[in-house]
């Protein structure tokens, strides 16, 4: 089954003219980093632990994807963090669904992030977006080792999703992977779909990845969208604690294009720690309870069953 999708039908244009080289990401130019959205991605396998669903490769191919899903929404200022965890869901049935070569039902949508939540697999955080990948997404009949797609809750937590082998060996392919799953990112910000065939991330048949205004506004008032602490004055290695080692990289940096800080900088704040910790709304049982209710209630009425045309990309 050929999908029509955001790239192909950019991608046809382009091979018409010359080649397909200009499925790159492309954005408006980004805006001071101030915030940071986190996501966990979750990989479903087999109930044995094998045939582990992709995400996005390791080593340089994962730092590509996630380079370019930062491009993207470094246009709204927004630093997308995804968690150096990356845990295995072993459930055949968050992985491919009970429905063969048919198209998978919705309904798994949920099915599978209630799943992978009661084997403690979620984020402790509600604030933490939870993407879990899987071989077949829920209201998508299996897809290609070219194709890439998602589904995800409408301004609420959570996103399945799929990526093809073939996309991870290449990087007009990353592009694609990176491409959906910050479209899908949007949709938990709360972003809807434009019209087709626009030069926007959240246009099905879209041809570019940009945000406009009213996008980026109403992403940052999203709830998953949090500020980024102030850098800690004298932590030049961002470690979040200042020590000898800041010394050394201000030392090292004297004289040289690398300079940074100083030493009476330094010296004042020596031994200050900043606390990386994030908002956690689960400590307060009433709130959470609310925002379970809230999160149950947005994803009956959100998630969105994209035509193929919008989020099957290949
Ligand atoms: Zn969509």
């Amino acid at each position: 089954m050929l999908f029509m999708s955001r790239c192909t039908a950019f991608c046809f244009l382009a091979v018409a003219m010359t080649s397909c080289a200009t499925a790159a990401v492309i954005v408006n130019s980004a805006l001071p980093i101030t915030k940071v959205v986190r996501v966990r991605l979750i990989r479903a396998a087999e109930d044995n632990g094998t045939n582990v669903a992709n995400a996005f490769g390791s080593g340089s191919t994962k730092a590509y994807i996630e380079d370019q899903i930062d491009r993207i929404w470094a246009q709204a200022g927004i630093d997308i963090e995804f968690d150096t965890e990356t845990p295995i869901y072993n459930s055949a049935f968050a992985l491919r669904g009970n429905n063969g070569s048919g198209t998978r039902p919705q309904s798994d949508f949920n099915l599978i992030r209630n799943g992978a939540a009661a084997a403690g697999l979620t984020s402790t955080n509600a604030n933490t977006l939870n993407m879990i990948m899987v071989d077949v997404v829920p209201g998508f009949a299996p897809l290609g080792n070219l194709s890439s797609a998602g589904l995800a809750s409408l301004g609420g937590n959570g996103i399945t999703g799929y990526a093809g082998d073939t996309l991870l060996t290449y990087n007009n392919g990353r592009d694609v992977i990176a491409s959906v799953m910050a479209h899908e990112i949007g949709h938990n910000l709360g972003l809807q779909h434009t019209a087709n065939s626009l030069a926007n991330l959240m246009s099905p048949g879209g041809s570019t990845e940009q945000l406009s205004s009213s996008q980026i506004a109403t992403a940052l008032s999203s709830r998953f969208v949090f500020n980024l602490p102030p850098p800690l004055p004298g932590d030049y290695n961002g470690d979040n604690l200042v020590g000898v080692a800041d010394y050394t990289v201000w030392r090292d940096g004297l004289g040289t294009p690398a300079e940074i800080g100083s030493y009476d900088e330094w010296a004042s704040n020596y031994g200050d720690v900043r606390s990386t910790a994030v908002p956690e709304p689960a400590a307060c049982a009433l709130a959470c309870v609310m925002a379970l209710v809230g999160i149950s209630r947005q994803s009956r009425a959100g998630i969105r069953r994209h035509p193929a045309a919008a989020d099957a990309v290949g």
